[in-house]
């Protein structure tokens, strides 16, 4: 009886209309694709929760009843201003509704420490490439110099987690209480100057000076000079030793330090590729994918792209050329600058693709091309290649700005941070979705470089 029932021709039909609905109603809840937020609920202190995705040909698409633009490879990105506490944001296009919550936190509101003050006393700096800072504050922009381990310091007050190093008369500075040796026993005699030397090479100058301990420094790059001023407070308070080392035009600078004696080194860039070595930095790699794009694309990939077009360029132009991944890996901030230094590069590139944070996004704001240094040396250089790039690869300039971005913090080299284009611009993706993207951005770093070390 059943069986005449289940083969009975309008039982078929119905069945098959079932199946075409629930087919065509499968495909239609594909319609779009949002690929960032990856969680339907989340919690952020941000003002704006972004939205990126991708929408169906000719789909429309809408959130919170505002019609999103859409690219006409259906990327789509947008904004939406938060409130305190539960957001709920609805996105919809063609028959499919996502809902996703978003959950406001109040920002907490730092309470303002007052320094507590005591009497001077020595203490020993226990790690290596520790920031000296101008400001009790972890910003990049206040670092005056990074200490070496067994440095003595004089401290004179705290605040949060800093001690206050008094380095001369009216001349101050801060480091993290983590970074001191509390149980180290410190030397009663007080550190004596030994003697000074001065070298001048083809490409750089050095100059050394030695004391019979371990003491501070600050480095500034001045208008005409580097100096390098080496402070003895336990001596007097007005014991500062300042070398001045004259500026090449394109230059870059290191210091070490060995039981109390100093080496400053003040290098010019060669004038050739053949005497240059460029360090090329792919940005993340591995499970650090990096931005995300409005196609679901990831950031790492494409910076692998253009890395490895500009490795085979520069290998062409004789360059020698260090590479910090040249495949999907994962590596580390700290390990990237520890391979540029056992290098001696002269010019370090990493090369990403940009993002927004937290602020509302923008069509026209954030899109193209932008180029971040962090020391003077590296700002000519940061502005040759917005021109070289934007119009090499067609994209638009962003802008040149100083960042404290951890790989190009040491002046240990010429060093930039291209952020090619918006992953999260719909434009953009139009751009570095093309075949002959990489190469194009590939081709302008040359040109700029050529600029830069040839001229
Ligand atoms: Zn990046």
């Amino acid at each position: 009886m059943r069986i005449k029932v289940l083969f009975n021709y309008r039982s078929i039909r119905r069945v098959l209309l079932i199946l075409l609905l629930l087919y065509s109603g499968v495909i239609r809840s594909y319609g779009y694709e949002i690929f960032y937020p990856a969680e339907k609920n989340s919690v952020t202190t941000y003002d704006y929760g972004l939205f990126i995705g991708k929408a169906r040909n000719s789909e429309a698409v809408t959130i919170n009843s505002s019609r999103v633009y859409s690219a006409p490879n259906g990327a789509f990105a947008y904004s939406v201003k938060l409130n305190d506490g539960e957001n709920r944001v609805v996105i919809r296009s063609g028959y499919s509704t996502k809902v996703y919550n978003v959950y406001k936190k109040k920002a907490v509101q730092k309470v303002q420490s007052e320094v507590n003050e005591f009497d001077k006393r020595t203490v020993i700096v226990k790690n290596d490439n520790v920031p000296l800072r101008s400001a009790p504050e972890d910003i990049g922009f206040n670092i005056v110099s990074y200490l070496f381990k067994g440095t003595r310091v004089v401290i004179n007050g705290s605040k949060d987690n800093y001690y206050r190093v008094f380095l001369a008369k009216d001349k101050i500075a801060w480091i993290l209480k983590s970074d001191i040796d509390e149980e180290a026993a410190v030397n009663d005699s007080i550190a004596e100057f030994i003697n000074m030397n001065s070298q001048k090479y083809k490409n750089a100058t050095v100059q050394t000076v030695s004391f019979t301990q371990n003491l501070p420094y600050t480095i500034e790059d001045g208008e005409k000079e580097i100096l390098f001023r080496v402070y003895n407070p336990e001596l007097s308070e007005s014991s500062v030793y300042t070398i001045n080392i004259l500026k090449p035009k394109r230059y870059f600078y290191n210091v070490t330090l060995q039981d109390g004696f100093y080496t400053f080194k003040v290098s010019e860039v060669p004038k050739t590729f053949e005497d240059c070595t460029i360090l090329v930095d792919a940005g993340h790699g591995g499970s650090q994918s990096g931005a995300m794009g409005c196609l679901g694309d990831k950031e790492k990939d494409i910076n692998l792209k253009i890395a490895l077009e500009l490795q085979q360029i520069l290998k062409q132009k004789g360059a020698n050329v260090v590479m910090t991944r040249e495949c999907d890996g994962e590596i580390t901030l700290k390990d990237r600058i520890k391979i540029a230094v056992a290098n001696d590069v002269d010019i370090y590139l990493s090369i990403h693709m940009n993002s927004i944070g937290n602020v509302g996004f923008n069509h026209s704001k954030h899109r193209g091309t932008g180029i971040y240094y962090f020391n003077k040396n590296s700002k000519e250089l940061s502005q040759i290649l917005e021109k070289s790039i934007t119009k090499s690869a067609g994209t638009k300039k962003n802008g040149v700005r100083s960042a404290s971005f951890a790989v190009i913090r040491p002046a240990n080299y010429v060093g930039v941070l291209i952020e090619t284009a918006y992953m999260i611009n719909p434009s953009d993706t139009l751009l570095y979705t093309q075949g002959s993207f990489a190469k194009n951005v590939a081709e302008g770093i040359i040109d700029g470089l050529e600029e830069f070390i040839e001229k």
